[in-house]
Parts: structure tokens; sequence; C-alpha cells
């Protein structure tokens, strides 16, 4: 698979990819990533027929995005269909909402991010009925029976437990199901779940994919042309849309996608390892741990394990105390960002998660300062 004319090969390693992916074919005096298109409207004499006709349904701008995220999530792979959202929730959404109907059963991660409850609140007032099951141990073949559509969000965020992707969508199928997969905490360097079996990789953009926390972002993509087109009206009806701005900086980002998630994957590690060393900490959670319980099925399906590492403190108190003790790590929610943050994750009373809780997002800081500046922390806030 070459493309002579943009340089890109679905064969060459990541880092090639990212660089590249979605690029236009050069044009001379053209710059390589064209600037953000900013048109609520095209030019449009005559018959009124595409690419571009209104801001709402189109922009060049997102074209390209969504390019660069098709290659990365399917790269190879002919008929996939991507299409990028406002956030994650808005990607999220546009698939549950655009694929069930009243008396259709869905099937959503127990433990999965925390506005799933609100969805499944506002399914059921739509007379859709949602089970759940939590993520790991592949929990969610015991709920097939009957659904439609399941989602599954691995690894989940934030207890990171990870299931089975080619398993579950296989088992799925069998039942009728389609599979949708959160790809947001493990990237599309990290798993390819359309590749593993499921129907569509459905992401929040907002976080790792473009790594700097200053861009709300979502996609699907997705392999049935009937169901994306059915996902396409869905952001047309509901205008979930990128501002052009923000898909250009996530353009713009994802070249350093390859560089961001090695580099963070590989201190998230370090960091895990540390940790792991301290009598104060218990259930250390970090994919990549060779002696972690998801260790075993995400080896198989994830080339890379991520940034977050999630532990816990005795006590609430101690948890404030070492995230007041932190220098580089700034209290904050979200993750997969250059700057590392971290929370009590309690503190939003969703999750089901002890008091001293703590989701700590690793970032693009030197290793060594990091690892250091999360031991001194732990030393400053005991007792
Ligand atoms: C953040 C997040 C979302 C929601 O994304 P937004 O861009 O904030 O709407 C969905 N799923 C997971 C796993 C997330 O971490």
């Amino acid at each position: 698979m070459s493309d002579s004319a943009t340089g890109r090969s679905s064969g060459d390693g990541d880092g090639t990819r990212v660089v590249r992916a979605g690029l236009p074919e050069p044009v001379k005096y053209e710059p390589t990533l064209p600037g953000p298109a900013f048109a609520a409207h095209y030019h449009l004499p005559g018959e009124p027929t595409g690419p571009y006709t209104y801001g709402r349904d189109e922009n060049p701008t997102w074209t390209l995005l969504e390019h660069a995220v098709g290659e990365l999530e399917a790269p190879g792979q002919e008929g996939v269909e991507t299409l990028v959202f406002a956030s994650g929730m808005a990607a999220i959404s546009a698939v549950l909402f655009s694929q069930l109907r009243a008396g259709d059963t869905v099937v959503l991660p127990s433990d999965g991010y925390q506005a799933l409850p609100l969805v499944r609140t506002q399914l059921e007032a739509y007379g859709i009925e949602v089970r759940t099951a939590p993520t790991g141990n592949d929990a969610q073949l015991e709920v097939l029976d009957g659904a439609k559509l399941v989602l599954l969000e691995t690894p989940s965020n934030p207890g990171l437990d990870v299931c089975d992707i080619r398993r579950l969508a296989e088992a799925a199928h069998a039942h009728g199901a389609l599979v949708a997969v959160d790809n947001t905490l493990a990237t599309a360097l990290g798993q390819r779940p359309l590749e593993l079996g499921a129907d569509f990789a459905v992401a929040s953009g907002t976080k790792q994919l473009t790594g700097h926390g200053d861009v709300l972002l979502g996609y699907v993509a997705g392999r049935d042309a009937e169901a994306m087109a059915a996902v396409r009206r869905w952001r047309k009806i509901v205008g979930a849309i990128p501002g052009p701005m923000e898909a250009w900086l996530a353009h713009r980002s994802i070249a350093t996608l390859q560089l961001r998630v090695d580099r963070q994957s590989a201190t998230a590690l370090a960091v895990a390892e540390a940790l792991r060393e301290r009598p104060e900490v218990t259930g250390l959670r970090y994919p990549g741990l060779p002696d972690d319980p998801s260790y075993k099925v995400a080896s198989q399906q994830m080339r890379r394990y991520g940034c977050v590492v999630s532990f816990t403190l005795p006590t609430r108190a101690r948890a404030d105390r070492f995230l007041d003790a932190l220098r580089l790590v700034d209290d904050a929610t979200s993750f997969g960002g250059v700057r590392s943050t971290a929370e009590r994750r309690g503190r939003w009373g969703g999750d089901a998660v002890p008091e001293g809780f703590i989701r700590l997002s690793v970032g693009a800081e030197d290793p060594e300062d990091l690892v250091a500046d999360v031991l001194r922390a732990l030393d400053e806030s005991a007792e």
C-alpha cells in the first residue's frame, strides 16, 4: 500500500506514518498541512452537490484530519470511514443514538468513563434497555443475548482493566450485535480495535491523541458503510462538529503522537515500577506491568500500554497531601497531555473507587525527574 505522491505507505513504522498522516498531495507554493478553513459556507453555484456545501456538513480541515485518523486506526484497510466530532462524548453518543431504537438492548461498561451513567439515563428515557458489565475477565460475555450494540472501553478509565476485544467481538457478532470500542486511553498507536474485529473505534481526541490539554475533539472510525451513514446523519442533525481551528491543531499534534506515546508509556512503566516498591501504595494498576491483572490480554492486543497509572493511598487526606506536594504534576483532571496531571478521582463522585484513589497521567517530562518528584511527594505526604 503506497501512495507515491504523498510518500505514504501503510508498511512504514508508526513514527514515519504519523508525521505524514492525512497530508494532501504536495502542491507547489502550498503549505504541507494547509491551515484551518474557516468557512460557514462555500461558493456553491448551481446544483448543491458536495464535497463542500455547508460548514455543519463538511469542512476541508476535517477531511484531512479524518484521513489522518483513518490511516492510524486502520492502516491499509479499505472501506473504513472516519468522522470527527466536537468531543469524545459527541462521538460516543453519535454511535449509540444513531444505531439504537426503542426496544433495542445495549451493553455498556459498568466501570467506564464517568459520563456513561448520564448516557444510560438518556438511552433508557428513549425506551432502550441498558445492561452493564465490568471490563475485566470479559464479563460482557454473560449479557450479550439479544443485544444490538456493545460498547467496550479497554483499558477502562480509571480502573485500567482490560478485555479481550477479538474474543468479545466474535461473541457479540455471533449474537448479531455490533461492537464499538472506546480507544481513548490506548490511542490508535496502542491498539487497533477495527483490526481486532470491532465495527467502530471511537475516541476522545481531547486526551493523548492531541496531547497538549488545549483541544476538545472526538472521532468515530467504522467499516460498515450503512452504519457510518447513520453516524454522519447524526452529526448533521445534532451539529456536534469540531471547529476548524481545533481540527487543525489536532492534525498538527498527531505528527508527534509516536514520540509522545512512546515516551509517556515508557515513563509510566518507570513510575509504576517505583510505586510498586512503596508500602503505602495499594491497588497499583498499569497494564504494562507483567504482574498486572490486565497484562496477559493487554500484551496480546496492545502495542503500547498508555500513560495512565492508578493506585490508592491509605486515606483521602494522604492523597490530598500527596497531590499538594507534587511539583511537576498538576492537580487536574483529564489525561494524556505532555504535562503530567493527577487527581483524586473520588472527588467527582462518579467512579466506584476508594477515597485515596489517584489517577496519574504521565507526561513528557524526563523520567528521572518525574519519578523523583513522585517519590518525594510520597515521603512529604506521610504523617
Ligand atoms: C475523556 C473521555 C471521554 C470523553 O471525551 P470528551 O472529549 O471529554 O468528551 C470518553 N471516553 C474516555 C475513556 C475518556 O477518557
